[in-house]
């Protein structure tokens, strides 16, 4: 370089108790190994600095006292400063940055620095960075080192742009710089060589290039306003637990916890993959013996099976946190004394003699979605100055729309935020303070124990979704249940011998999702993709009462079905058709989403709604006349909205009433539990 400025700032403090100062020193010890120079003073030793000739920025940390006042060190400088003899543009050379501190539990916060500042911008004075306002109630270091950590891109910035400035008027040594590094450690403004040669490089030139480069907010970056303003950041929640690491001699079973009397295990006898491998969505089948257990089940039952967190996410955990040693070690945990949560009780989900990687696998949701008290409290473990204003301002009020986008939105869970993070090393404590419980998944029965004794049938199709970076991930249960079944689907299509997976499963206790009581009331199915399951179990039951029972009088029974592809995703084709054959199923309606629509009734039905209203008369008939039930499951988003949609019309047309009157019927169907749904997101 050619022609090095020296990078000198004054900066100033205005101290009551010494924060004030403290604060000072800190930017001042900083300030060297950002490569500046600070000269440092009281605000009240007027006479080593002297503002009305000052052409460096200035940098002033002022506190707020009383009511509101300055401190007592800045009352001579207020007072020279309010002199309403000053002209307007007094201080029109000045560039400052300023930091006010205060107590949000008083009710003129930060008003020291306020006061100040609204008089120097009366005087012409410009700020080079926005005024941070740091509040005492809920922590000064939470405004204080964002406010540090970005005091120093703007004093580049600010540096930068007075040596463009030198360097438009005087010329030569502009092709010296190359790089200009302008905003964060994260975000580097590059500026080519041959825009300064030309002379290019103007004020409005670099900020129409930070905006460009600006524009891309990330999870790990933001851009102005966010990235520029004072943040109101919610208070620390209270931490409760207090953990201590007990070796144990005992391995981990790697099993959850059985012996609740509820829980049983079960092999896995079969599994069968009933989607092509060319359809959209994987759908398989699960096979369980439960002929050992006391388990039991009705045809519309659900039943949740309990699920690990994947291994290898769980792996990583334990590396990033630092306990891979101790991943064996039992965990004790006791709520910490004196804590400020109020409540504070041990969690319910984390059985007693747990080791770290048990709680990790089978405890704790390590998937969710970070939440914002979560955020709050990982900036305490983050050392990276940046890392930590970002999570700041993630967890901010000014920071909200960027919660949502990269955080909510893109489902961003831990694992995710600690590699974005990377200084960012919570203890396990706060892991199971902020972690809700990992929740088992609950799965339709598709088999009803007339026609299988000793077994349970479930479908499932594998969630998938791209991760924050686009990254495939599978669902936790979903997933696993996938991995776990995969060495039978080898067997099947190899012939080779297996050993036999056994999975946890528990009852739900509550369910009216079940066939009528009398065989003699007729009832309509709605059951797209995997939500044909209840209805699986509930013809596969009434095929058995039919061969039991002869002499029974027995209902119609109708099902709507859909799918995308007649040939890659159509479930229990054979089985339906045998129903049908058999007379078990009265009615069978399948429409295909996504095949070349067929023509029926002058229409082309693709959703099972489409097929409702093509039988509007039956279907009120069913309903209203022979007090009929209707049935709708599924996984579909808007299916069951769309359905009822289609109900209220068909009742209207039918009935020749309003939609106010079609919807009190529907409402009454529900009161009566005629209309009965089982909706899974
Ligand atoms: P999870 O890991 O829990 O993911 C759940 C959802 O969140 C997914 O849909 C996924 O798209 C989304 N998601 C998660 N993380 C992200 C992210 N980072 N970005 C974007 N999206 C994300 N399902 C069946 O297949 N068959 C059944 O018979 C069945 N019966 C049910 C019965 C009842 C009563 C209920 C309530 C649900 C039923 N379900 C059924 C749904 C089932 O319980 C599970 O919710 C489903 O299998 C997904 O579980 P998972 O653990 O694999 O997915």
């Amino acid at each position: 370089m050619c022609c090095k400025t020296k990078k000198r700032f004054l900066l100033l403090y205005a101290s009551q108790k010494g924060q004030a100062k403290a604060i000072a020193e800190e930017i001042w010890q900083q300030a060297k190994e950002h490569e500046f120079e600070a000269d440092i003073h009281c605000i009240s030793e007027s006479d080593k600095y002297n503002l009305d000739n000052e052409n460096d920025p200035v940098v002033i940390v002022i506190s707020t006292t009383g009511t509101g006042e300055p401190p007592d060190t800045a009352i001579k400088f207020v007072k020279e400063i309010n002199d309403k003899t000053l002209p307007v543009d007094h201080f029109s050379h000045l560039r400052y940055g300023l930091l006010g501190l205060g107590d949000s539990e008083y009710t003129f916060f930060c008003n020291g620095g306020k006061i100040v500042d609204r008089r120097l911008q009366e005087l012409g004075a410009q700020r080079f960075c926005e005024m941070g306002q740091a509040d005492d109630a809920v922590g000064l270091e939470l405004v204080v080192e964002p406010w540090i950590a970005n005091l120093w891109i703007a004093l580049n910035q600010e540096f930068s742009s007075k040596k463009e400035d030198t360097n438009h008027n005087t010329s030569p040594c502009a092709n010296t710089v190359s790089n200009l590094c302008v905003v964060s450690k994260v975000e580097c403004l590059k500026i080519e060589d041959s825009e300064l040669k030309t002379g290019l490089l103007t004020k409005a030139n670099i900020s129409s290039k930070l905006s460009t480069q600006h524009s891309q907010p990330s999870l790990s970056q933001s851009v102005p306003p966010l990235s520029q303003s004072t943040l109101n950041v919610p208070a620390l929640p209270p931490e409760y637990l207090e953990l201590c690491f007990q070796e144990s001699s005992d391995q981990d079973t790697g099993l959850p916890c059985v012996s609740e009397s509820s829980v049983f295990q079960v092999p896995v006898t079969k599994a069968v993959q009933l989607t092509k491998d060319d359809a959209i969505k994987k759908t398989l089948l699960v096979e369980l013996d439960i002929s050992k257990t006391t388990f039991s089940y009705h045809p519309g039952d659900a039943f949740n099976v309990i699920c690990p967190n994947y291994t290898s996410e769980v792996d990583e955990l334990l590396s990033i946190l630092g306990l891979l040693e101790k991943k064996d070690f039992f965990v004790c945990l006791k709520v910490k004394s004196g804590t400020k949560k109020r409540g504070a009780a041990l969690p319910q989900h984390i059985p007693e003699k747990s080791t770290v990687k048990f709680i990790l696998t089978w405890c704790l949701e390590i998937r969710a979605v970070v939440k914002k008290a979560f955020l709050r409290s990982l900036v305490e473990y983050t050392t990276d100055i940046g890392e930590k204003r970002r999570l700041q301002e993630l967890c901010s009020k000014q920071g909200s729309s960027d919660y949502n986008t990269f955080i909510r939105n893109a489902g961003v869970c831990l694992l995710d935020l600690l590699h974005t993070f990377p200084t960012c090393q919570p203890p396990l404590s706060l892991l199971i303070e902020h972690l809700p419980k990992l929740q088992a998944r609950p799965y339709s029965a598709a088999s009803s124990s007339l026609y299988h004794p000793g077994k349970m049938i479930f479908i499932f199709n594998i969630v998938e979704f791209a991760s924050h970076v686009g990254e495939l991930r599978r669902g936790v249960c979903t997933g696993w249940l996938a991995n776990l079944v995969a060495p039978i689907l080898q067997s099947s299509t190899k012939g080779d011998e297996v050993l036999i997976p056994e999975i946890s499963i528990s009852s739900r206790l509550t369910n009216s999702f079940h066939l009528p009581d009398n065989p003699s009331i007729p009832f309509i199915m709605i059951g797209p993709g995997s939500g044909i399951a209840p209805f699986i179990g509930f013809l596969q039951h009434r095929q058995k009462l039919k061969e039991n029972h002869k002499d029974w009088i027995f209902g119609e029974t109708w099902l709507f079905f859909g799918c995308r592809h007649k040939a890659r995703d159509y479930l229990f084709e054979d089985d339906l058709k045998l129903f049908v054959e058999n007379g078990t199923l009265t009615h069978l309606s399948v429409c295909f989403s996504r095949d070349t629509p067929a023509m029926v009734q002058n229409t082309t039905p693709k959703y099972v709604q489409d097929n409702l209203r093509l039988f509007s008369k039956e279907i009120s008939r069913i309903l209203l006349q022979e007090k009929g039930y209707f049935y709708v499951c599924g996984d579909a988003k808007n299916m069951a909205k769309d359905v009822n949609d289609a109900l209220v019309d068909i009742l209207i047309t039918e009935k020749g009433i309003d939609k106010l009157e079609s919807l009190n019927i529907l409402a009454m169907l529900r009161d009566e539990k005629r209309y009965l749904q089982d909706i899974w997101a």
